[in-house]
């Protein structure tokens, strides 16, 4: 066993201590590698939660509580500007939406006019952050390399050839497959330089990396972001989207119905300013109240002492996963990451991996595509051709991979036992 030498913020969160029976009858405390699906909540999140369900009244509603809410509401997007290195001054506004799905189909909605508005994606995005641009613009990729990476003189080269016609780049902030992050703040000095707009999904970084949206001022600022409470060590239910109120103020909302207008009439409807405009129905007000909470903490720890953790813990999943040669890592080992590290084993399908581990050793991954199957598909080398004739075949498995993936209470115990776990599947096979 080597040397320990990394923090242990176990202590900080609730619902990670519980046990799980195994398929031979045992229990043990399970541990959780499915961090980039979703987070355990944090306890003061919890607490938050609690302390706020007293009170709890509809937002810009009637009433004592409602007015406690309608306020702590409104101080809460601020919060969350800070958090972010940005204020209303900044000209930024906060929308809650469900989570980063209704965030992207919230801001393909209102940023793309119709099918003739041009939107520059990548082929390393979440489902979430690909499906709505298709439906609502004109697409175009950028491609990935064998280890999932994009280069940014195609994107370059992609605004340079259709100079004012691609008007968005959206992209992620770092990969739900690969933990690959993106060099967001060039990317952004690129895409203003040919003066589009860049949407960021930080649904994997927020909890990871500290994010400037601000930028230095010199064209390395952020236009939107966008993400969801449950990644963060929130509860689900509740996600953020970030970006200037003016264009919002300007856009027609995307969701319509109470709550947004300031005046019906028969044949006439007049709505609010952003951010009331793009939240119709009643807010989620805890959902608010528990990211915010999460951010408190996240601050008050850190992110370098977070970068630190997490970078610890991925080095040895990645090293001690390596020492398997039957074991295939897949995109990038050395660069810039998150904690995502996806693999297969040679011999066993990555179905059979999942369940061995979740019934067997009571470790929970996840298996199969991740909701990125473009993505996925590219880092296996299976063509489209080769997926299409998998679709039609019942017998055959479609291909997918294993993925563990860290969050900040995980420990090097966890990280060992299932580097030992797999090393006893493997030799379970021979
Ligand atoms: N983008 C990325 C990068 C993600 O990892 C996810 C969740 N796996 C999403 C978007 C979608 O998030 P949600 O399901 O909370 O809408």
């Amino acid at each position: 066993m080597r040397e320990k030498r990394i923090m242990n913020y176990r202590e900080l969160f609730s619902g990670i201590e519980e046990k799980i029976q195994l398929e031979d009858g045992s229990y043990r405390v399970a541990i959780n590698l499915d961090n980039a699906a979703t987070t355990p909540p944090l306890k003061k999140v919890d607490e938050f939660i609690y302390t706020n369900i007293l009170m709890y009244g509809s937002v810009g509603r009637g009433g004592q509580k409602s007015h406690y809410c309608t306020q702590a509401y409104e101080i809460s997007r601020e919060e969350i500007l800070s958090f972010f290195g940005i204020s209303k001054e900044d000209g930024y506004t906060t929308i809650y939406v469900k989570n980063t799905t209704e965030g992207i189909n919230l801001l393909s909605n209102i940023l793309c006019r119709d099918k003739t508005t041009k939107v520059l994606v990548t082929r390393m995005e979440h489902h979430a952050n690909d499906l709505p641009w298709r439906r609502a613009a004109q697409t175009f990729y950028i491609e990935v390399d064998s280890e999932g990476k994009i280069n940014l003189d195609e994107l370059e080269n992609k605004l340079r050839r259709s100079i004012g016609t691609i008007s968005l780049v959206s992209l992620t902030g770092a990969s739900n497959v690969t933990g690959y992050i993106t060099p967001i703040y060039e990317i952004a000095q690129i895409v203003h330089r040919y003066g589009a707009k860049l949407v960021v999904d930080v649904a994997q970084l927020v909890a990871h990396r500290a994010i400037q949206v601000k930028g230095t001022g010199k064209g390395d600022h952020i236009d939107f972001i966008v993400f969801s409470g449950h990644k963060m060590y929130a509860p689900f239910g509740c996600g953020v989207v970030i970006g200037p109120k003016e264009i919002f103020d300007l856009a027609p909302p995307y969701m319509i119905g109470g709550g947004i207008v300031t005046a019906v009439f028969d044949n006439d409807v007049y709505y609010k300013r952003a951010p009331e405009k793009e939240e119709a129905g009643t807010p989620n007000f805890l959902g608010a109240m528990a990211i915010v909470a999460a951010t408190t903490v996240l601050q008050k720890i850190g992110f370098e002492a977070i970068e630190k953790h997490e970078k610890a813990l991925t080095i040895r999943l990645i090293s001690g996963l390596s020492q398997y040669k039957e074991v295939i890592l897949y995109g990038d080992q050395r660069g810039e990451r998150v904690g995502v590290v996806p693999f297969n084993i040679r011999g066993i399908t990555y179905d059979k991996v999942g369940e061995f581990l979740e019934k067997k050793c009571g470790i929970a991954v996840r298996t199969g595509c991740f909701c990125a199957q473009p993505y996925v598909a590219r880092l296996l080398n299976i063509s489209d051709d080769e997926r299409y004739q998998k679709m039609q075949d019942f017998n055959a498995t479609m291909p997918g991979m294993v993925r563990a993936s860290l969050g900040l209470y995980n420990t090097e115990e966890e990280v060992d036992t299932l580097i030992e776990s797999i090393g006893k599947l493997i030799g379970g096979k021979k």
